[in-house]
């Protein structure tokens, strides 16, 4: 019996889920976008029901789908008043919580964000910092890149942040 508990034990931990995320906001009129939970002042905002949070969305999706757990529209329905101008962290954390509900730790999140504007790098450290207090996790388990579209389609022209995630389970 102990031999089987051990190999259970040995399967638990090596039961590693992956699961990818984007998301996508337009421009809008505003002073400012929130990246990771950081606000970069800007001559525009990103258009949305919550604060637009294109790259925590991204992560959000990411965490969700590595549990088999729907998306953030499902848990968060773009219909409902409460979530309006509501803070994105509230939903990353959400699924970091279904995600220890199950036993489950996040091993690591890595995050494109494709931005033609604003200028970003500036802040990727505090971006860093507040992923890490949202996921609970060490900085060096969490990556965020931020890259252009090399002015191509609608992202080149400016019209608008996405963003890619994965993220690892185990
Ligand atoms: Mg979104």
């Amino acid at each position: 019996a102990d031999r089987l508990l051990t190999a259970r034990a040995l399967a638990e931990l090596s039961d590693i889920r992956v699961g990818q995320g984007f998301d996508i906001h337009p421009f809008t009129e505003g002073s400012a976008v929130t990246l990771c939970g950081v606000v970069i002042p800007f001559d525009r905002k990103l258009a949305g029901h919550s604060d637009a949070d294109v790259a925590m969305h991204a992560l959000t999706d990411a965490v969700l789908g590595a549990i088999g757990e729907g998306d953030i529209g499902t848990h968060f329905p773009p219909s409902d008043p409460q979530w309006k101008g509501a803070p994105s962290s509230l939903f990353l954390a959400k699924a970091v919580d279904l995600v220890r509900a199950r036993g489950g730790m996040i091993a690591n999140a890595d995050i494109s964000i494709i931005a033609e504007v604003p200028k970003i790098s500036p802040h990727l450290a505090a971006m860093k910092r507040a992923l890490s207090g949202v996921l609970g996790i060490s900085g060096d388990r969490i990556a965020i890149k931020a890259t252009t579209a090399e002015k191509l389609g609608a992202l080149g022209r400016g019209e608008g942040i996405a963003a890619f995630a994965v993220a690892l389970i185990r």
